[in-house]
């Protein structure tokens, strides 16, 4: 058995994996893909002292300091099923996917989150060459640019904001018949001269000539009439899924899924903390989770330590 298990591979689960290995005690990681969501990254340019690098990268240079402590990495793995300890200070049961079972004094729950996608002709394209998720990791490469942000919830409007001033123009797309963000966004939005709103929109195609994104199609859902817009870029803002399907019932979700966590990472569920994307921490980038993930692994050291 495992003194800490970190079940995912993303910054999160590799900060934990590689502060728990320095205390001597047995580590492993289990992954689905290593890297996580950096893997999907052009560049990086956000995380502090690495002035530029790129998301493949990042990710090899994540493995290779979790390997160099010696830490049990298992890739292409699943967790499926977190089974809590029968006693206090028993062992945790991690279920994979594959049917294998890991044992641990202490679990570190890293497994992300993933953006919603819109599903239309042309997103998977031009996705990196255009289509973006991430206005703090993306947004300054479309300066003086033009841009349309998909999604009038808090996240589009406050895209859009932020955006503005960084581009030339932002269109604001959203599918019903009102903007859902805080009044507040919404005034500070409507002040802004750049910026055009369109609502009852539905978004039918992210247009490109084959190598990058030139457009966005939508339907004007009033007079049914569809429409064409020249830009550059297009941020989609409808919404971050954790990845956390699998913890229903057994860990304390918030009401969008994200794991609840306390200023030290510990869940609901003794022993067993978590850390990154995929809980209740505000503000999702790769800085914030590698400090989550190396205060969730003292979180559990500290746990190991009372129990
Ligand atoms: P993730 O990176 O999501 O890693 C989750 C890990 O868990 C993965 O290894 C995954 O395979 C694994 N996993 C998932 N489910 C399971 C399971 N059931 N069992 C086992 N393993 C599982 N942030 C920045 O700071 N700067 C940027 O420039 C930037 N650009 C971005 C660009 C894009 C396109 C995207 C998508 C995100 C970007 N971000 C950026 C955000 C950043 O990538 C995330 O905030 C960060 O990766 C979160 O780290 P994490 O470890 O919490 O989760």
């Amino acid at each position: 058995a495992f003194d800490v298990l970190v079940v995912g591979g993303g910054p999160a689960g590799a900060a934990a994996a590689v502060y728990a290995a320095r205390k001597g005690i047995r580590t492993g990681i289990a992954a689905e893909r290593f890297g996580g969501q950096v893997n999907d990254t052009l560049a990086i340019e956000n995380y502090i002292s690495v002035l530029e690098t790129d998301g493949p990268k990042f990710a090899t240079s994540l493995e290779a300091h979790v390997k160099a402590y010696g830490v049990d990495v298992m890739n292409l793995q699943r967790g499926d099923k977190l089974i809590p300890a029968a006693a206090p200070g028993g062992l945790i049961e991690v279920q994979l996917a594959n049917g294998g079972s890991l044992k641990s004094k202490t679990v570190i729950l890293s497994t992300g989150a993933r953006w919603r996608n819109v599903n239309v002709p042309g997103e998977q394209q031009y996705k990196n060459k255009g289509v973006a998720y991430c206005p703090h990791c993306d947004g300054p490469l479309f300066k003086g640019k033009r841009v349309a942000v998909i999604g009038g919830g808090n996240s589009g409007v406050e895209a859009a904001i932020d955006l503005a001033g960084i581009v030339t123009h932002v269109t604001l797309i959203e599918f019903g018949d009102a903007l859902r963000a805080d009044a507040v966004l919404v005034t500070k939005l409507k002040s802004l001269a750049n910026v055009t709103i369109h609502t009852n929109a539905q978004t039918t195609e992210l247009t490109g000539d084959g190598t990058k994104l030139n457009g966005l199609t939508y339907t004007d859902r009033i007079s049914g009439e569809s429409r064409h817009i020249e830009l550059e870029g297009v941020f989609v803002q409808i919404g971050l899924v954790p990845n956390t399907e699998w913890l229903k019932g057994v860990v304390e979700l918030s009401k969008h899924g994200e794991i609840i966590v306390d200023a030290r990472g510990q869940t609901s569920v003794p022993g067993v903390f978590a850390a990154g994307d995929a809980t209740t921490v505000p503000f999702k980038q790769i800085i914030i989770a590698a400090g989550d993930g190396a205060k969730a692994a003292l979180g559990a050291f500290d746990h190991l330590m009372r129990n």
